[in-house]
């Protein structure tokens, strides 16, 4: 089971079916030691901002570390992603992953460039959810440079794999070119449910077959989790 998990959707995404109480009970539960709750930005068709989640809404749950955040999405191809820097400084952490308001049928190349320009246009940009989506490929090896570089995380997301939403062999891929550049990973289930919660049973195989180094995992546990958190504040000051 994922310790901290980083990317969990309720119901104010499209694709959720279950609300952050719902999500945070289940959390508690499961002893989990904390989750980040990271409903889609705004320019998906129908997505809406949960102002309330972000201005008053507590966990009940004081054993659960309870982190607010957004899976933001490319605006346009030149980096700007859908949720200007002075909000995202408000969120305790902030995913990018490139959706379906991108246009597919573009090259590796050009994605790459796209998620690159985001990163260094948005230093509030902690983690770049599903590299190995395959409808938006891209260079890994050049994306793990500059994620590097940036002190970025790339995902290993759990739920491409458990639905058959991308080949395993891609986040064999993934896996090994984060280990040969030195490259940090997040371990997330991408919730869009309860019962997926903390899910790592697609992914941890393939973390062990690579030999991916578990201290290059941001979320392998509490400490790890909320070290890489804090240490990503600076850019969110
Ligand atoms: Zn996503
Ligand atoms: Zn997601």
């Amino acid at each position: 089971m994922i310790p901290f998990d980083l990317h969990v959707h309720t119901i104010f995404s499209q694709c959720g079916i279950h609300t952050a109480l719902e999500i945070l009970a289940r959390a508690n539960e499961l002893g989990m030691k904390g989750i980040a709750i990271t409903d889609h930005g705004p320019a998906l068709p129908d997505e809406r901002i949960n102002s309330p989640f972000f201005e008053r809404f507590k966990s009940p749950y004081p054993d659960l570390i309870f982190l607010k955040g957004m899976e933001c999405n490319l605006a346009d191809d030149s980096g700007k992603i859908d949720i200007p820097v002075r909000f995202q400084k408000c969120m305790d952490v902030v995913l990018l992953g490139i959706h379906p308001n991108t246009p597919m049928g573009k090259s590796a190349s050009a994605y790459t460039d796209m998620l690159i320009a985001a990163i260094d246009k948005n230093p509030c940009i902690d983690i770049i959810t599903h590299p190995n989506d395959p409808n938006y490929p891209v260079d890994y090896k050049r994306l793990a440079r500059a994620a590097k570089a940036a002190g970025v995380a790339l995902e290993l997301n759990n739920s491409k794999i458990l639905y058959a939403r991308a080949e395993a062999q891609s986040a064999v891929d993934l896996v090994k070119v984060c280990r040969d550049e030195g490259c940090k990973m997040a371990v997330n289930s991408d919730t869009h449910a309860i019962h997926e919660l903390g899910l790592d049973d697609s992914v941890r195989p393939i973390l062990e077959s690579v030999g991916f180094p578990e201290e290059m995992i941001v979320n392998r546990d509490e400490a790890s989790t909320m070290e890489f958190i804090n240490s990503r504040r600076g850019n969110k000051a």
